[in-house]
């Protein structure tokens, strides 16, 4: 926590806290780097006060009487030149002395630091609403910021920094009093007085925070000329309305031609003028609404700096009524599947009245990416968070959200590139949408795209995978790995690939679990290229009575390979899938997979009787037509005991491991095993190396690497 120092001062307790560390470092990285785009100050500020205003109007819906202090809702504006400071006033929820102290410095969000690095890595300031760090842009112009503050709980507050590491929050009992909300005032730099312009901040607010929902207001001053006699200038300076100075005109001929009593003055007014247009933008005729209107709201909903990159304006008529607009963003914000925030994508108004933003009922999770606006007529106004998990209506809603959604992503999917785009942001979530909503399962399997042995760079959908399968070929071919890199060329791939079967390739650790739930497409199985009982088609009878007489041949280096593995291997079975490697290992259809296991280490997975249950049951499949094999079964033949044959076959075993996708438990003994090939091909005398490699595990009877080896299960 922060130090606090208490000073008394002028009577009132003025406390100094240190800004936690990282905000620090974000307040000096936005005050001494050159950022042109400062202006967006304003849209942030200005969410801020709408989100606060927000907060308190749903307040009300349940206790009218939290707005007595002050019923009006409204967000203003005050640019004062005298003073060169901007005041943006909201009647919004406002801040206890606690939140101050906590919202504005001491707890950093999670994305203070997201947002840096993002910066250094040449990011553009205006993306700093995305990680919730907004209000601290006020120092992008201002060298000091006061923020004053009444929240119906508490006294009204004052909190004061000029940057540089600290700030103080006091009690404030004799500055004008706000009723409800907050107050903040930039001290603004010497070269960022443009902010004062009333014309510069209406073109502001209009190109960034048009679709506040709440009045924006300005005050405007207004100089008029009025030709006023003596005695009445006297009379009206008195009774001045608002603010308004009034000056004299120094008019010579005026004076010279006429009754000296006449004369005229400038005189200055303010009247607080609304800059914002309010009518909610999903209430009007899709056909009306241009692109940039779409855009522009999109923005000012989501704070990206970008365009969306598609959108969904819709209404629902019927028994139940309700209008929406959704958008798809063009990238994934940064903490797309971070847990810890709340989704709060989806804004819920009812008859226009903002509801609530993280209404987790209204939207699936993996849909968190959507962003939008409903508008229910059939929801109650005081509908409370309870009521809404239980809520009938809430239920068709998001249905229909859903279905519009997945509508919204096949219209991107019109357009290849933008596809593109989409799919390399959101896969993820398309494919979690295919493990969670059996309900839509089959259309999204639509929406997935892999890369195959046949697909080159670009990506395949299953339904084009179909159009290219073999005749004879009745099952849809994959295989799941860590990277492309690392299944395109597995031994598991050869005699598809001889065949001319397509296989595609999941390297998302995601895809395991979709395809686990999907298991068809269009009719046709998916079969996994490294999981037993691969069943490739009917062969001839000739191939058949060929395969026989080699598995019979093989039979018995079978059994003596499962008997040097032991434990490490379920079974061994001469192989059908294999053309060119010797052996590989292949896990049971309903086990996880080498890709599943690796999965779930890096998971750490704590619950060890899961593992053991789930954890691949490997079968070492051997390749009867590889020279290494017919070598061994010969050695075999001729002694069950041979030193050499156990050797080769631990060998074979670590290196199919590598192959398949598993992972070594002990590379060193791997090593120590290879080290040994190595020597005697280049005929290195085994005695005379034996000193230097004292510390070498022995290599075969060793009851040292005996238990070492054991680890590798
Ligand atoms: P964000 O608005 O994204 O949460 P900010 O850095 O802009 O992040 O603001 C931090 C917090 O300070 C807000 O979450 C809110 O609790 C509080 N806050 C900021 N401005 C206001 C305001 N005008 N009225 C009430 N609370 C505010």
């Amino acid at each position: 926590m922060a130090s606090a120092d208490v000073q008394m001062g002028g009577g009132a307790e003025t406390e100094t806290f240190a800004f936690q560390a990282e905000i620090n470092q974000l307040l000096s990285l936005i005050i001494n780097t050159f950022y042109s785009n400062k202006e967006i100050f304003l849209r942030e500020l200005i969410s801020n006060a709408s989100d606060a205003l927000d907060k308190i109007r749903f307040e009300s819906l349940t206790d009218k009487s939290k707005l007595d202090a002050q019923p009006e809702l409204f967000i203003r504006l005050v640019p004062d030149k005298p003073t060169k400071t901007l005041s943006i006033i909201d009647s919004g929820v406002g801040m206890t002395k606690s939140d101050l102290v906590n919202n504005l410095g001491t707890i950093a969000r999670s994305g203070t630091k997201e947002f840096m690095e993002a910066l250094q890595a040449g990011a553009d300031v205006s993306m700093i609403g995305q990680f919730g760090v907004g209000f601290y842009s006020a120092y992008l112009v201002a060298e000091k910021v006061v923020v004053t503050t009444k929240h119906n709980d508490d006294e009204q507050y004052v909190w004061e920094s000029q940057a540089g590491g600290s700030f103080t929050v006091s009690l404030d009992t004799t500055g004008e009093r706000l009723g409800r909300g907050t107050k903040i005032t930039l001290f603004l730099k010497d070269d960022q007085l443009e902010y004062l312009e009333e014309r510069r901040l209406k073109d502001l607010v209009k190109k960034h925070s048009e679709f506040i929902s709440y009045p924006i207001y300005l005050w405007t001053e207004k100089t008029t000329e009025k030709e006023i006699s003596d005695d009445e200038d006297e009379e009206d300076a008195g009774k001045d309305k608002k603010e308004g100075d009034v000056e004299e005109v120094d008019d010579d001929e005026d004076k010279k031609g006429k009754d000296k009593k006449k004369k005229k003055v400038k005189e200055v007014t303010h009247e607080w003028v609304q800059i914002n247009k309010q009518k909610p933008i999903w209430l009007r005729k899709p056909e009306e609404i241009t692109r940039e209107e779409y855009a522009s709201f999109y923005k000012s909903l989501t704070n990206d700096w970008e365009d969306h990159l598609a959108v969904k304006h819709f209404s629902v008529e019927g028994q139940l009524e309700f209008k929406a607009i959704l958008f798809v963003p063009r990238r994934a914000p940064f903490d797309l599947f971070d847990t810890r925030k709340k989704l709060n994508n989806i804004k819920l108004y009812v008859r226009r009245v903002f509801i609530m933003d993280n209404c987790e009922e209204l939207i699936p999770e993996w849909l968190g990416f959507v962003k939008g606006v409903v508008d229910s007529d059939d929801l109650p106004l005081n509908i409370s968070r309870e009521m809404l998990q239980q809520n009938k209506i809430l239920k068709v809603i998001r249905k229909n959200l859903v279905k519009k959604c997945i509508e919204m992503f096949f219209e991107i999917a019109e357009n290849k590139e933008d596809y593109a785009k989409f799919y390399d942001a959101f896969s993820k979530n398309i494919k979690l949408g295919i493990h969670e909503d059996s309900q839509n399962r089959a259309k999204l399997a639509d929406l997935l795209r892999y890369h195959s042995t046949k697909s080159g760079d670009e990506m395949t959908s299953l339904k084009d995978y179909v159009t290219r399968m073999k005749e004879g070929q009745k099952d849809i071919y994959y295989i799941t790995g860590e990277s492309k890199k690392a299944v395109e060329n597995s031994p598991f791939l050869e005699k598809l690939k001889k065949k001319g079967y397509e296989v595609l390739f999941m390297v998302d650790a995601i895809d395991e679990y979709a395809v686990g739930q999907l298991k068809e497409y269009d009719g046709k199985k998916l079969v996994s290229a490294t999981k037993e009982g691969l069943k490739l088609d009917e062969e001839s009878e000739e191939e058949k009575k060929r395969r026989e007489e080699r598995k019979k041949a093989f039979e018995a280096l079978c059994k003596v390979i499962k008997d040097i593995l032991g434990d490490r291997v379920e079974k061994v079975v001469v192989s059908d899938r294999i053309v060119d490697s010797p052996c590989c290992l292949v896990t049971g259809e309903y086990g996880w997979t080498a890709n599943m296991e690796r999965i779930m280490k890096a998971q750490a997975l704590r619950d060890s009787s899961m593992s053991s249950y789930m954890s691949s049951k490997k079968t070492m499949e051997i390749n009867p037509d590889n020279g290494i094999m017919e070598e061994l079964r010969k050695r075999a033949e001729a002694d069950k005991n041979d030193r050499s044959v156990k050797d080769l076959v631990m060998l074979l075993f670590e290196t199919a491991l590598l192959t398949s996708g598993f992972s070594l438990d002990d590379p060193n003994t791997f090593a120590a095993r290879i080290h040994r090939m190595l020597k005697l091909g280049l005929n290195i005398d085994e005695d005379a190396a034996a000193d230097e490699d004292a510390d070498m595990p022995a290599l075969d009877e060793g009851a040292a690497e005996e238990s070492k080896m054991e680890e590798v299960d």
